[in-house]
């Protein structure tokens, strides 16, 4: 059993995010230097990065943008004056001997994230159907400069040594700390993955994990369900993975369990997640909270936003993925996977919107368009797109195509024909219906001569759909369209079989026929 059972059980996990992210600059927070990943170590170093006697920081403008924009991502509030203070402590990768970050008044505050997640049990990844959304509180954003980094390694000729680099040393920071909202080891992952959507899709931060842009530090208590107070808290440390920090969340949970259960206490103390041996390690205690000695700095006057920066970024604000799923499944009755497929990329949504818009302007209703249109798109549209590397037709031209489909004008094979002639041409489908001959459809008197036929040589399933078995009148349809080879579509020789077996009209009992030509 790795997590509680789906019974209530007496024990809740209560769980809060310290998320980092690297935000996307030119250079760093208070200096010129490049913020670039990958360079050679200490290549990109000035006497601010070192912090030398004398050397005075700028703020960069586009960093206190982008943490503003990141701000509004996470529904939060944007003060007006926000303050850089010192932390102050000694690590080798800090070589002024404290970080300049905010304490009392961050740059963004009480935001938060709606996420659709299961509670503990549920394994998690991707089926979110139905489930009800649960909003996470953020508590708040600060800006701050990243630390440098330690190498331990091999260097040539020196055995055991650590370096440390310090390019990384001033790039520009936001940490978004989580009120202790989340309840599984499934709701944090969810809770990250959509923080990381939001701020690669806004720009904000590559948010590469393998490459630190995104670093989570997990805070886990366990208390008696419904308690008043927190339980004891364990801090987890750089979880570099949504795996991992899963995987460390499900472990520490069980152990703090286990020790309640024994009447034992749970030690407050920062533990690591060793992932080759799957479980956390004691890595300091932290029974006395540490004194950071935070005080404004001295050289960095408040940050007060300028007149009309915040309304800026918010005219720059995207409609999320998330967001734009959701509206996907409320308004066009999109099934949740597909419409996720769809939002998750800017350019699919943007895609399928045109597609959509076209079908709806040639005369096909909205909903039945959007689901052929979302069927299409995440079925022949993306494996075109992986066979061509590109989206080869129009979505304007593929809206109009799609309208011949839904109008069940073309049966789905000539569409699948004609798209793919699409694909090589670019051209209009309603001209390459012709040069194609797929508009020589069988129609009208010629499938009701066929349908009358077929009634006629095929009497005991004739007579079982006329007894009220409406299934019986698969097997006419597939002998029909076998005859027609495409050249009908679905919907309009079930149309002429129903007339030839049931001269006064379809039974009325029964259920509604499947839908026509099944899935696209
Ligand atoms: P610190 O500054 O010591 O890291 P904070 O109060 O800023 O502590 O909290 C850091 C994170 O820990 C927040 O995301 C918060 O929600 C979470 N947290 C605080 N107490 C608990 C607790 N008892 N259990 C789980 N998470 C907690
Ligand atoms: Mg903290
Ligand atoms: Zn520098």
């Amino acid at each position: 059993m790795a997590t509680g059972a789906a019974a209530p059980d007496r024990w809740e996990t209560v769980i809060g995010l310290e998320v980092h992210v690297q935000l996307r600059t030119r250079t760093k927070l208070f200096c010129g230097c490049p913020n670039a990943f990958g360079a050679r170590p200490n290549a990109h170093l000035c006497p601010v990065c070192y912090g030398l006697p004398g050397a005075l920081p700028v703020p960069n403008r586009r960093a206190v943008e982008l943490a503003v924009l990141a701000g509004l991502a996470l529904n939060c509030d944007i003060p007006d004056e926000s303050v850089f203070e010192r932390k102050n402590y000694f690590y080798p990768d800090l070589p002024k001997g404290y970080q300049i970050t905010q304490f009392e008044r961050p740059i963004a505050v009480n935001g938060w994230l709606s996420i659709r997640a299961g509670g503990p049990g549920d394994e998690g990844g991707g089926e979110s159907e139905g489930r009800e959304p649960r909003r996470i509180g953020i508590h708040r954003v600060q800006l701050e400069e990243d630390a440098g980094k330690l190498i331990h390694t091999v260097f040539p000729g020196i055995e055991d040594k650590s370096g440390v680099d310090f390019n990384r040393a001033g790039v520009p920071l936001i940490e978004v700390v989580s009120e202790p909202d989340l309840r599984s080891a499934e709701e944090a992952g969810a809770y990250a993955r959509l923080l990381k959507s939001r701020m690669v899709f806004a720009g904000i931060s590559d948010a590469d994990m393998e490459k630190g842009n995104l670093r989570i530090d997990g805070n886990i208590s366990v208390r008696e369900r419904d308690g008043a107070e927190l339980g004891a808290r364990v801090e987890l440390k750089n979880l570099n993975s949504f795996r991992y920090l899963e995987r460390a969340i499900r472990f520490e949970e069980e152990r703090h369990r286990s020790l309640l259960a024994r009447g034992e206490p749970v030690a407050v103390e920062t533990r690591l997640y060793d992932e080759s041996k799957g479980q956390t390690e004691a890595m300091r205690t932290k029974e006395e909270a540490e004194d950071y000695r935070y005080f404004p700095d001295p050289d960095l006057p408040p940050i007060r936003l300028p007149a009309g920066l915040v309304d800026e970024q918010r005219r720059r604000l995207p409609e999320f993925p998330d967001e734009r799923a959701a509206r996907y499944r409320s308004e066009h009755a999109v099934a949740a996977d597909q419409a996720e497929r769809i939002a998750a990329r800017r350019e699919i949504a943007e895609y399928y919107d045109t597609a959509l818009a076209a079908a709806v302007e040639a005369g096909s209703p909205l909903r039945e368009a959007a689901a052929t249109a979302a069927r299409w798109i995440t079925g022949d549209v993306a494996a075109r797109e992986k066979q061509d590397g590109r989206l080869a037709v129009e979505p304007a031209r593929l809206g109009r195509l799609l309208h011949l489909r839904t109008a069940g004008e073309i049966p789905r094979s000539a569409a699948r024909k004609v798209f793919a002639a699409m694909c090589e041409t670019g051209r209009e489908a309603a001209d390459l219906i012709a040069e194609l001959g797929l508009d020589d459809a069988a129609e009208g008197s010629e499938l009701d001569a066929l349908a009358a036929r077929l009634a006629a040589e095929h009497p005991e399933d004739r007579e079982a759909y006329r007894a009220g078995n409406r299934k019986a009148i698969g097997a006419f349809m597939g002998r029909a369209m076998r005859e027609l080879g495409g050249r009908a579509a679905a919907r309009e020789v079930r149309a002429a079989l129903e007339r030839a077996l049931t001269p006064e009209g379809p039974p009325d009992d029964g259920p509604p026929p499947p839908e026509a030509a099944g899935g696209e």
